[in-house]
């Protein structure tokens, strides 16, 4: 039988306030434990919190930048629960009137046949069904301290790190998909600027639901959550094996328990955590010490005004702006950092398209080979502007300017830098040598100086790349060019 799997993805991005969600103590990351705590995070009996507005503004845009609408009032709900990182024995977050409901993320997804070759690109749209405000919890920690082998430690200081909570609708058919849907997540959040998504620092959690079903089937089938995955690529990985082994059991004709599983890295592999019958109950009821959010409409709106050109929109103006392909685009737009440089340096250069053009056709082939990311490309974009005006004003030719770029890549050195310890080379302009070799050539080939003279005008290539190679492309090919053009006229 033919089945089909249904993924729904749930987030959790920490927005990076300097402060925490309801009280003064810092977010920093990697202080001593328990350094940034105080009454109300570590849950003391009659402290009260007192909500962050950086936080609301934040999940604001993260809201706003997925397409949600944003709840002009919403509540904030205890979600009731006993572990030891958590004092209060309960968790602010929100439930039944959440922040804001119903965004989307496109994403272009492949349509694969039976061997798994792809047969075409779409776009799909993949439904968010909310986004919602929330505190973090703390930290147990069970390995690398002093009495780690008969005690755990626990860390307050994330307790209180404000979150916001992202849930996609079941709408995820593969695990490609969801990597893919990840990925534009990410991507949109980080040009929010919201939270920096590092996932090895937990800023960025991903639990999935997965379950399968006879492909065309109307009911879901059972669904499995996978908890606490940190990487994209394992989000992949988990989902991949999951989707096997439920297969599996059905194919054998055995049931799927619902329950919550881990995965681990190291073996490739789930295993049940907790089952049904052992999940939590909630009760989940409003906070009472906090007043309902209200999100004026005023507020939202020079919000929304403030919020940068998102990924794909800006992706669109720079194809069709600086006319690069659509890879270079996804590459240039993929972190704002890189796209703004990019920008900047194209649009401080003579011929911005130019800028372009060298990125794509000497940069990119560069960076590809030597299998590092453009960040860490030793040609900064500013460098590739300086090549690009030398190019522009005929100082450099294009030969010239491949050869000083494999040496900046040999290097590991800068443009300006290489130009420099290159004794700033010129190309030649002196046309008295090239005139000489010109004139030789003329004489040489008077069968194609006939074919020009009586129309043939495109026979010129012919002289041109002779008197290039002659040069050993030092030449500026606009001179040799126009000197030719000149001579045979006569
Ligand atoms: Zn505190």
């Amino acid at each position: 039988m033919d089945y089909e799997a249904v993924i729904g993805l749930e987030i959790h991005a920490q927005l990076k306030t300097e402060s925490k969600i309801f009280c003064g103590c810092s977010t920093r990351f990697g202080d001593k434990p328990n350094s940034n705590t105080c009454a109300v995070c570590t849950g003391q009996p009659g402290a009260l919190p007192v909500l962050n507005r950086k936080a609301v503004e934040y999940a604001a845009k993260a809201a706003l930048s997925l397409n949600l609408n944003i709840n002009t009032t919403s509540i904030f709900s205890r979600k009731n629960y006993f572990y030891p990182d958590l004092p209060k024995g309960y968790q602010i977050s929100q439930f039944d009137r959440p922040f804001s409901e119903k965004g989307t993320v496109d994403l272009e997804t492949a349509d694969r046949d039976k061997e798994g070759h792809i047969e075409q690109w779409r776009l799909k749209r993949i439904n968010i069904s909310r986004l919602h405000i929330e505190e973090d919890a703390g930290k147990s920690l069970h390995e690398g301290m002093p009495e780690s082998a008969t005690k755990s430690y626990v860390d307050l200081n994330r307790s209180g790190t404000p979150l916001a909570e992202i849930v996609s609708e079941p709408e995820i058919a593969s695990p490609e998909e969801a990597y893919e849907y990840l990925t534009k997540l990410k991507e949109i959040i980080l040009y929010t600027g919201v939270s920096d998504c590092n996932m090895e620092e937990g800023s960025l959690r991903c639990d999935a639901n997965v379950s399968v079903r006879p492909r065309g089937q109307k009911e879901l089938g059972t669904k499995i959550e996978i908890k606490n995955v940190n990487s994209f690529r394992f989000v992949r990985e988990a989902l991949e094996f999951e989707i096997e082994r439920q297969i599996d059991v059905l194919e054998s004709g055995g049931k799927i328990a619902q329950e919550t599983r881990l995965y681990n890295t190291n073996e490739g592999k789930t295993y049940s955590m907790r089952s049904k019958e052992q999940a939590h109950d909630y009760r989940y009821f409003p906070e009472p010490d906090l007043l309902p959010l209200v999100v004026d409409e005023k507020w939202q709106a020079k919000l929304r005004a403030a919020l940068p050109e998102l990924p794909e929109v800006r992706r669109r103006r720079m194809i069709s702006g600086y006319g690069i392909t659509e890879y270079d685009a996804q590459v240039l737009t993929s972190r704002k950092l890189l796209a703004d440089q990019f920008e900047s340096a194209a649009k401080a250069a003579k011929n911005p398209k130019r800028v372009a053009n060298l990125v794509q056709s000497e940069l990119m082939g560069r960076v590809k080979a030597k299998g590092i990311e453009v960040e860490q490309s030793p040609i900064s974009m500013q460098g590739v502007a300086m090549s690009a005006d030398l190019v522009e004003r005929g100082a450099i030719s294009g030969k010239m300017l491949k050869d000083l770029y494999d040496l900046c890549f040999e290097r590991g050195k800068d443009f300006p830098v290489v130009y420099q310890e290159e004794g700033s080379p010129r190309q030649s302009t002196d046309t008295s040598a090239l005139e000489k070799i010109a004139d030789e050539l003329i004489a040489a080939n008077p069968k194609q100086v006939e074919q020009y003279r009586s129309g043939k005008k495109t026979i010129i290539g012919f002289f041109v790349g002779k008197l290039m190679t002659a040069s050993k492309g030092q030449a500026n090919p606009k001179l040799v060019n126009d000197l030719l053009t000149k001579k045979l006229e006569s």
